[in-house]
């Protein structure tokens, strides 16, 4: 769900939903332009969580491959499961090479002072409906971009992001007493924005990522080509 916050955000979207169609799927939502824009198909993606499972997934596809096709027609798979330091470790006969290491990409050699990343680091904190508290997320409802995003974890567990460090290059994951107080200064006022009902909601823990970003243009942060 992503509700406009301000005149440009509405101008840009597209008008789908009012705020009572919006209001029906996330009860106490604020709508402060009237509307919002509702993508069912849309997804929250939890990277740690998904390359866990996707990983499971890949080695199923690769015993069922093996079991499926004849060991002559067979294309060779292999994972490696480690940490490199140059893209030399992995010298062999490829059609293409492509690296995935976000925002650590600059960290290889081969890529050093390439590309024109900014790094910014962003804590994200976790909630929890208190056990007394009997009124829950509805299953139904969508998560929320606004401001701050609302990625609701079930019914009763909600991570918010993110807080914008710009130019750290601390990449640690647990995040300082100091960090997590900044953070819950900045991050209710852009959430309880969208959603006022956060104000039932107890703040469990904080961590913290790098990401990468390409550079900032009049347009805002393009891909890079
Ligand atoms: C705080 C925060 C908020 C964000 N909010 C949003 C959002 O709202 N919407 C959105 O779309 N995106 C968001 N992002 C960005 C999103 O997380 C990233 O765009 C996405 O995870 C990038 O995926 P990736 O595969 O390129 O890199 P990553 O997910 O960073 O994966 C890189 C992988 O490479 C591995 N690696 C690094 N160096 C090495 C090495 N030397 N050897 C071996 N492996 C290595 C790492 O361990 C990691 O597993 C956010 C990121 C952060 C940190």
């Amino acid at each position: 769900m992503r509700p406009p916050t301000t005149e440009k955000a509405a101008d840009i979207l597209l008008k789908v939903f009012d705020s009572d169609v919006a209001q029906c799927l996330v009860p106490g939502l604020c709508v402060p332009f009237d509307f919002a824009v509702y993508m069912p198909l849309a997804l929250n993606i939890n990277p740690k969580k998904y390359l866990q499972v996707r990983h499971s997934f890949m080695l199923c596809l690769t015993v069922n491959y093996e079991a499926a096709v004849p060991p002559s027609e067979q294309e060779e798979f292999k994972l490696y499961n480690e940490h490199i330091d140059n893209l030399l470790q992995l010298t062999g006969d490829y059609d293409s090479v492509i690296i995935c290491l976000g925002a650590k990409a600059c960290s290889l050699p081969e890529l050093a002072n390439k590309l024109p990343l900014r790094t910014c680091r962003g804590v994200i904190a976790e909630f929890q409906l208190p056990s007394n508290t009997v009124e829950e997320y509805g299953s139904q409802s969508p998560s929320i971009l606004s401001d701050a995003w609302l990625a609701f974890q079930g019914p009763r567990i909600i991570s918010i992001g993110s807080t914008w460090q710009c130019k750290s290059e601390n990449y640690a994951s647990m995040v300082s007493d100091e960090e997590a107080l900044t953070a819950m200064e900045e991050l209710p006022p852009k959430t309880s924005g969208v959603y006022p009902g956060i104000s039932k909601w107890d703040f469990v823990r904080a961590r913290a990522r790098i990401q990468a970003m390409p550079p900032l243009t009049a347009n805002g942060s393009l891909p890079l080509n």
